[in-house]
């Protein structure tokens, strides 16, 4: 069934987050014959609207006042951006901007939406909307009967767009007032990829030992490709101090999707799960057969990883 998509964008350095774009490449598969439209917001939104791969139509304002994300100057920004594109279906990410910006959009437009969605398709007609529940241990799928249906969606989820951007600009009102004040922003210092971006996720948990273990992970994502691999933590082994908070995977942490999740001496606790079980492959690298990690994973090594992962290096070496 046709549908008339608004991708809710975001802007990284002046151009379409990789995530927007990602949603962009979604609502191409899933327009059937529709439009899709893309809102963008802030300093060089108008210029980025020319990058904005997939779109027709973006709905713009260059106020440097929404570049900093407060959902009260921003929602009635994109509420005008719905209403003018006569979207059926609204796409954002589950993002710190979206994770606000959904539910708020659904409660001014009298409808539903479905929060941290890792698949979104057309089920004979109808919009079918999949999230993890359970801490990532079953899958939910839910049916929107008002309009419009608004999701939130996980990096990773889609494929990105491709081709060209958008042709046509509509100019969407400045800020208002907001009643927020952000007092300052703080840049967390990561090496290489970002977590959520890596194709691969190498993460290590408690087993390790000693934060020592991290500096072997980081051999291994480097053996994997510096372009390609990036490091990441279970809680526990966060809470001790051996790995930066902001590299942490989980319910309380970042939620990844890679292509390849190895998780070494990770026990593979539900609360873990919820920021890796969308992963494409997991490898669990565990010295207990039982570890709840193989539940999950396509391949396991049962060993210690003193072992297994030098040896795995070697042999990526090679
Ligand atoms: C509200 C709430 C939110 C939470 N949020 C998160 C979250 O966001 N992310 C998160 O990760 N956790 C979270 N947790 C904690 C979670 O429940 C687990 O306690 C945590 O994930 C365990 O981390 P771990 O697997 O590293 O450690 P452990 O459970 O201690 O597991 C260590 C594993 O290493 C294996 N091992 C030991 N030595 C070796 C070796 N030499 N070689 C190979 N394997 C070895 C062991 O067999 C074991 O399976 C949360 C908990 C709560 C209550």
């Amino acid at each position: 069934m046709p549908q008339n998509i608004l991708v809710v964008g975001e802007l990284e350095n002046g151009a379409p987050s990789t995530v927007t774009l990602e949603l962009l490449g979604g609502a191409a598969a899933l327009a059937a014959g529709g439009s899709v439209s893309v809102s963008l917001l802030g300093s060089g939104a108008t210029a980025a609207a020319a990058q904005a791969a997939g779109a027709s139509k973006a709905f713009v304002s260059d106020d440097a006042n929404y570049d900093t994300f407060r959902g009260e100057q921003w929602l009635p920004a994109v509420q005008a951006a719905v209403e003018q594109s006569g979207a059926t279906l609204v796409l954002m990410a589950q993002s710190t901007a979206g994770r606000e910006l959904g539910p708020r959009l659904a409660h001014r437009l009298n409808t539903a939406v479905a929060m941290d969605c890792v698949k979104v398709e057309d089920a004979g007609g109808a919009l079918q909307f999949t999230r993890p529940a359970y801490g990532g241990n079953a899958q939910a799928t839910y049916t929107i009967a008002t309009n419009p249906a608004i999701a939130t969606v996980r990096p990773k989820s889609f494929d990105e767009a491709t081709g060209a951007g958008a042709s046509e600009t509509a100019e969407l009102p400045a800020a208002g007032a907001s009643r927020v004040n952000v007092v300052g922003k703080e840049v967390t210092e990561s090496e290489g990829l970002a977590l959520t971006d890596a194709p691969i996720v190498v993460a290590g948990g408690r087993g390790l030992g000693a934060p020592e273990g991290f500096e072997t992970l980081r051999e291994l994502a480097a053996a994997l490709g510096k372009d390609k691999a990036a490091v990441g933590a279970s809680r526990a082994a966060v809470d001790l101090g051996w790995f930066p908070p902001s590299e942490q995977i989980g319910l309380t942490g970042k939620v990844v999707t890679p292509d390849l999740y190895i998780a070494i001496a990770i026990s593979g606790a539900s609360q873990h799960m919820a920021g890796a079980s969308g992963s494409k492959t997991i490898v669990g690298v565990n010295r207990d057969k039982d570890a709840n990690i193989f539940d999950f994973s396509k391949y396991g090594v049962v060993g210690d990883w003193k072992q297994v992962i030098p040896a795995l290096i070697e042999e990526l070496k090679k």
